[in-house]
This record gives structure tokens, C-alpha cells and sequence, in this order.
């Protein structure tokens, strides 16, 4: 199999603060792969990195053998990239920014233009697709993104918490596409902070800690290495970022001061 992510060694500093700290991980070809991590644990900015939008101060990514570093464009051409933040032009219309991202990857016109037509109408983004972005609310400027990020057929998905804003109904049609990517043969590499999807979706998931990779592996796998048997992945989280203890105490606390 080959691999869809290979990050070996990271290194990436802001100043004095060390976001990424020595992380190596593997995506296989076809695997769903989660980062998770509580705030600030550096995951958006691995993901950066891999995207090539940051330099590491030392380490390798790579997308399909591509260098990050040293060929972003290669990697930007192989990966559909969902941002944390939105970064969409405001004055713009969906429609326009699928046509502008469609001419810039030259992409041929009328199949592109089917495949955005069955998106929108998946999504039932119809209503939005000739609006202002100004005027869209987070979860459709994040199907405007999500789009976007299919438009070429990418092999990979990287989708940096992608449920975040999203309804009931569009965070089910995210997993779908997921879901889908991956029965397709494709890789997706997700951030997220939700358990629950990282445990229903992930074949395997990496734990970053300030910077640090604790663990990598299957739910199994993480369990037993937390020598929590059983136990759900927000448990096993908790064990291994070291954060039962205090979200306990912080119950009792809480238990306090709303008696
Ligand atoms: P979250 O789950 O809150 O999105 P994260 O795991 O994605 O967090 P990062 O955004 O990668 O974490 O941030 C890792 C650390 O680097 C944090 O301490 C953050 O404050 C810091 N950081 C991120 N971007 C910058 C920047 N441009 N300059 C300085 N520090 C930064």
C-alpha cells in the first residue's frame, strides 16, 4: 500500500513556542485517519505544513511521494484542503469561485460544471449558489468550501475540523462524503475535537499533546496502550492526554458551585 501522508520528524516552532514537536505519521492509500487533540495541541498547524503554507523548521512532508516543502503546487494538485478558517472571496458568488477554481485548475468545462451541478444539488446548496459569500452562513460557506475542495478529484481529503458550525443534516452529508472518498479509494486525513466522529469514522487516529504525537493507532490499539479495556475514545483521550483527573476535579468543582 501506499501512502497517502508521510510526515517524519516534524518540527515547527511560532518563536519560542514549539507547535510541533518531533511528530512522524502515516495516511495509507484508502484510510480515514484522525488528528485529534485539545486546543492548541498543533494540529492545524501539521496540517499547514503538509499543505505547504508553513515552513517547518525541520522534518519532511510529503502528499503521494510530493514534497511539501518543495513542490506545494504538486501537493495543492493531489489534495481537496477544507481550512479551518474560512477563506473564501467575499464578493464573490459560489458559482464564480467554482468556475475561477475549475479555469485555474484547467479543469475541462462541461464535465466540471456537471459534477459542481450534482454537489450543489447533494448538498441542496441550490438556493446559495448564485448569493454573495458576504451573505452565507458558516455551515454553507463551509459547503462552498467543501465543493471547492472536490471540484479536481482529489486523491486526498484534508478536512481540518470540518463538522465545526455545521447542522444536523450537513454534518451527516460531511460523513457521507467522507465516507464515500474513502469506499472510493481515496485518503482523508480529518483534525477534529469530537469524539464521537473520530470513534464512528477514523481507522486510525493520532494523538497530538503540545506538539507531541502520545499515541498512533486503531481504536484497539489505543486502548490498549491507555489500558483502558472497553472504554469509549473520549475515555481513552482523556487517559492519554492526562486529562482525566482534572475533568474529574472540575466536576466536583462544578458540583459545588451549582449546588
Ligand atoms: P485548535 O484545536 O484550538 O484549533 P490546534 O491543535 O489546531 O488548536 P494550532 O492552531 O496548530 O493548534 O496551534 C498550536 C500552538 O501554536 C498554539 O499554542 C497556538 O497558540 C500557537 N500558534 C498557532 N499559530 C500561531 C502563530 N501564527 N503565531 C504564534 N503562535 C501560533
Amino acid at each position: 500500500m501506499s501512502e497517502a501522508v508521510k510526515i517524519v520528524n516534524l518540527v515547527k516552532s511560532y518563536g519560542d513556542l514549539v507547535a510541533v514537536n518531533d511528530v512522524s505519521f502515516e495516511v495509507q492509500e484508502g484510510e480515514i485517519f484522525g488528528i485529534l487533540g485539545p486546543n492548541g495541541a498543533g494540529k492545524t498547524t501539521a496540517i499547514r505544513v503538509l499543505m505547504g503554507l508553513l515552513d517547518a523548521d525541520s522534518g519532511t512532508a510529503e502528499v503521494f511521494g510530493t514534497s511539501s516543502s518543495e513542490d506545494p503546487i504538486g501537493v495543492k494538485r493531489l489534495v481537496g484542503y477544507v481550512p479551518e478558517e474560512q477563506q473564501l472571496y467575499e464578493s464573490l458568488t459560489p458559482r464564480e469561485i467554482f468556475e475561477f477554481i475549475a479555469s485555474v485548475r484547467e479543469l475541462p468545462e462541461e464535465k466540471t460544471s456537471k459534477r459542481v451541478a450534482e454537489f450543489v444539488h447533494a448538498l441542496d446548496f441550490e438556493k446559495y449558489y448564485d448569493a454573495m459569500v458576504v451573505t452565507l452562513s458558516q455551515g454553507n460557506k463551509q459547503k462552498a468550501l467543501l465543493i471547492s475542495a472536490l471540484i479536481h478529484r482529489p486523491k486526498l481529503l484534508i478536512l481540518d475540523e470540518p463538522f465545526s458550525g455545521l447542522d444536523v443534516r450537513t454534518a451527516s452529508i460531511m460523513k457521507d462524503v467522507i465516507k464515500i472518498h474513502a469506499e472510493n479509494g481515496g485518503s482523508v486525513l480529518l483534525s477534529t475535537h469530537i469524539m464521537e466522529v473520530a470513534e464512528a469514522m477514523c481507522d486510525r487516529v493520532g494523538i497530538l499533546d503540545e506538539g507531541k504525537l502520545v499515541a498512533v493507532g486503531t481504536l484497539e490499539e489505543l486502548r490498549d496502550v491507555s489500558k483502558r479495556e472497553g472504554a469509549t475514545l473520549e475515555r481513552v483521550f482523556l487517559a492519554l492526554t492526562e486529562q482525566e483527573d482534572e475533568v474529574r476535579e472540575g466536576i466536583d468543582q462544578l458540583r459545588e458551585a451549582l449546588a
